[in-house]
């Protein structure tokens, strides 16, 4: 038989970790029940890739909560969604953080070249759907960026909750470069990654949504990107890096 290879981490937040190597080896999981500084890595990448953990945060504790976050990451990712940290999700995890693009980053269309893909085969939460995000052009949100949507509605479920569940108007979500172009939109619109939504929310100026936002980002509870203040809607996006206007 012969000798298995040796099988090594990436990313500069994993490699190393005993349980976390072992978990890419297929040797262990993580899963309900287990805890430790391992399950606070998986948990602070979750909430960095846009899965967030808005009740317990990166706790060391892997609950409920934490197998919900990894199920939607499953999802998003086109993986078997069964909520435990086996080699396939490790391997996943660990190519969203190391320090190479994925091959998929460098095989996108010009214009949207800087956009992650992120392909699934749809998004959906428990108050939004893919349909809301489709272009005004009538174009669906193309599945290599159904996974950007994905966060983009986990991030705005967190959102609503904080809002005392009211509904969230979606004014704008995936537009196309073509069609981004047609309105004068950036040139680097992450509404062309899907990664964008334009929000009203009822009962709530756009003054009052921005804080909420803001607050959500600094404590954790939502991913950091783009928040845009206008007179009628504001701007949130998952990009995962800061820039405000
Ligand atoms: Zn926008």
């Amino acid at each position: 038989m012969p000798r298995e290879k040796a099988h090594d981490l990436k990313s500069p937040r994993f490699a190393g970790d005993p349980a976390l190597e072992a978990c890419y080896d297929n040797k262990r999981l993580l899963r309900v029940g287990d805890s430790g500084p391992a399950v606070v890595k998986i948990q602070q990448a979750l909430i960095d890739a846009g899965f967030p953990l808005p009740r317990f945060g990166a706790d060391g504790d892997f609950g409920a909560e934490t197998k919900a976050a990894v199920q939607n990451y499953q999802r998003a990712h086109g993986l078997a969604v069964d909520g435990i940290i086996g080699p396939t999700t490790m391997g996943s995890l660990d190519a969203q953080f190391a320090s190479t693009p994925p091959a998929s980053f460098k095989k996108a269309l010009f214009r949207d070249t800087f956009c992650p893909v992120n392909n699934a085969s749809n998004a959906s939460s428990a108050n939004f759907s893919l349909s809301e995000f489709r272009c005004h052009d009538g174009t669906d949100v193309p599945e290599k960026f159904r996974g950007n949507v994905q966060q983009v509605m986990d991030n705005l479920e967190v959102l609503r909750t904080v809002l005392g569940n009211k509904s969230i108007t979606i004014n704008s979500g995936y537009r196309t470069p073509a069609y981004n172009q047609s309105i004068r939109g950036a040139p680097q619109s992450r509404h062309m990654c899907g990664q964008a939504a334009d929000i009203r929310v009822s009962d709530h100026t756009p003054t009052q949504v921005a804080d909420a936002i803001e607050t959500l980002i600094t404590s954790g509870r939502m991913r950091q990107g783009g928040l845009g203040r206008y007179s009628s809607f504001v701007h949130y996006d998952v990009r995962g890096t800061i820039a405000r206007w």
